[in-house]
């Protein structure tokens, strides 16, 4: 992990504030969802990407009941059924 080095205080609600300029960095923009790790007890903050569920691509996700799929499994999925 790379310092930053930006304090901030977590409020009563347990927000914490990211900077601006870092959100600029990390081309974060108002609405965006962040996804929550816990790693190595650290909590690490990742800009939310929707994932197939069965590989982990992030390209041209399409959500079915609820659940994102690649075109790939999908595909692979179908294959097998037919
Ligand atoms: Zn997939």
């Amino acid at each position: 992990m790379k310092p930053v080095g930006i304090v901030r205080q977590i409020d009563s609600l347990g927000r914490v504030l990211i900077p601006k300029s870092l959100r600029n960095t990390l081309d974060l923009k108002d609405g965006d969802s962040l996804e929550l790790f816990i790693e190595d007890n650290n909590i690490i903050l990742r800009k939310y990407q929707p994932a197939c569920i069965i590989c982990g691509s992030a390209k041209n996700i399409v959500t079915f009941k609820g659940h994102n799929f690649c075109p790939d499994c999908v595909r692979e999925i179908s294959a097998k059924l037919l």
